[in-house]
């Protein structure tokens, strides 16, 4: 082992949530002294936060476990650790089936990831895996440091955990139940971030627009109501005119007016909770970018029932259609399943029927795959045959594909406001996002990540557009902060 700092390498596998806490484990991995490695092939600690809700999530770990064998054997002191969802959901499995991983760690006590290690240095092999975390607040890694992945977009935890019951989703079983983290809390958070040069926030939970229902919950059954201030700030913490609650929409504004901070976003909001105080918000704040993630899952209200997703297709397009015509210039993105089990070719139809009436900008479009431990996984007898699932997921693309280009080409002539998030991985020129989210490739010398840009739109494709610097509006005002690797 090499004289100096230990070097840490984590790698990422699925969402938001995932790479955000990945931001907190190599920001804890640091104040024990170590330091980033610039390849998993330097590392002397190596972390996969692993993700259970991606088709083959297990495959994916235990083949990239496998690979380490080797080189844990060659480079006697090297540690690795298993954390996240996946970890949660197998727990003792990973060390029966790679005992070369030296801890398992599980979403309620990722600020446990290097004690835990350093555990494993003098006992072997430790697995701690928690059905919660020891306080509410610890659910929160918002208490660890943070190494952030971008200096001028940071990801800020507002909720964790979910209490709806998706009948294919992990996430309620791996990540417990809702909890909102405290209003002053996420509003502290994003202070800090804007005094270091951050521009963009997006708020992370699993469904954000139920934010704050448990805060109020928690507030009623304290004494009285001083203690809500604890809870959600002083606004709501008056005793004689004690508030419901903050709502989702209270924190949005609140954080977008905010000195600094430029561009808000939100990921995800469930489409049975939207309400017309979060359309409002994004509506009147100037800050809150005019894009709405509001994933649709199926357009049959018969298979939104065997999913249970509390909506009909009717239901989110009155939603959706209140949005747009609340929010100017509104860019729409969504979450779809094919060929969840039971869906007939005439439930499909009606996805494509709403999906075209939505006109997404883009669509994440997934085939229905069994994920072990949830309801759907046992349905068996109603799964849809691989090759049909295949054929549908190729009709939808085309669907979406054919709106996202037709919003795109909209703006071709367009001057728009560009965030640059760096060296574009297609050709010389240089990437980043409108505050449609739009990922724009554009031509520009002598740019910096994080200046902020107006760029003429020259050209339209599906999934990015093209575009010419007209000028930069202001330059970069982060500190320089050293990337986690995701993939
Ligand atoms: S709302 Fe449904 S899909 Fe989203 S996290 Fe909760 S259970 Fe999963």
């Amino acid at each position: 082992m090499p004289a100096g700092p230990r070097r840490y390498f984590v790698r990422t596998f699925g969402c938001q949530m995932n790479e955000h806490d990945s931001e907190r484990l190599a920001g804890l991995l640091e104040s024990e002294g170590m330091v980033p490695a610039s390849a998993l092939e330097e590392a002397d600690v190596v972390v996969f936060n692993t993700c259970c809700i991606r088709e083959n999530a297990d495959n994916r770990l235990y083949g990239n476990l496998g690979q380490l064998r080797a080189m844990k054997q060659r480079r006697p002191g090297m540690q690795i650790a298993v954390g996240g969802c996946l970890a949660q959901k197998d727990r003792e499995k990973i060390v029966e089936r790679a005992p070369w991983v030296d801890a398992v760690f599980g979403t309620h006590n990722v600020g446990h990831a290097a004690a835990l290690l350093e555990q494993a240095r003098g006992q072997g092999p430790v697995v701690e895996i928690l059905e919660a975390a020891e306080t509410d607040q610890a659910e929160f890694p918002s208490a660890l440091p943070v190494r952030r992945e971008l200096p001028f977009a940071a990801w800020v935890t507002i909720q964790v955990g979910c209490d709806n019951r998706c009948a294919f989703c992990i996430v309620p079983s791996v990540r417990g139940k809702e909890l909102s983290r405290p209003f002053f809390e996420v509003v502290e958070e994003v202070r800090q971030l804007a005094a270091g040069g951050t521009l963009e926030v997006t708020l992370l939970g699993q469904n954000v627009n139920s934010y704050g229902r448990d805060l109020a919950l928690a507030a009623r059954r304290l004494p009285d109501w001083r203690g809500y201030e604890h809870l959600t700030g002083k606004e709501w913490a008056s005793a004689d005119r004690p508030r419901a609650r903050p709502l989702f929409a209270d924190l949005l504004r609140a954080v977008a007016r905010i000195e600094g901070i430029e561009r808000v976003r939100f990921t995800s909001p469930h489409p049975k909770d939207l309400r017309p105080e979060t359309i409002e918000a994004m509506a009147t704040e100037k800050a809150v970018c005019p894009h709405l993630h509001l994933p649709l899952q199926s357009g049959s209200d018969r298979v939104l029932a065997s999913m249970r997703r509390g909506y009909t297709a009717e239901r989110y397009l009155e939603r959706l259609r209140a949005a747009r015509e609340g929010v100017p210039d509104l860019a729409v993105t969504t979450d779809i399943i094919v060929g969840f089990p039971g869906e007939t070719e005439e439930d499909f139809v009606k996805t494509l029927e709403v999906a075209a009436e939505a006109r997404y900008d883009s669509a994440y479009t997934f085939i229905f795959s069994p994920r072990p431990g949830t309801e759907a996984a046992a349905w068996e007898d109603r799964f849809v045959p691989a090759e049909v699932s295949a054929e549908r997921f190729e009709r939808l693309r085309r669907v979406v594909e054919r709106s996202a280009l037709r919003a795109h080409e909209a703006r071709v002539g367009r001057t728009e406001e560009v965030l640059v998030e760096g060296k574009s991985k297609k050709g010389p020129a240089w990437s980043g996002r409108t505050r449609q989210n739009k990922l724009v490739h554009m031509e520009g010398e002598g740019l910096r990540a994080g200046a902020v840009v107006e760029a003429l739109v020259t050209q339209a494709a599906p999934h990015f557009l093209k575009g010419k610097l007209v000028r930069v509006v202001a330059e970069p005002r982060h500190r320089n902060l050293i990337p986690v690797a995701a993939n």
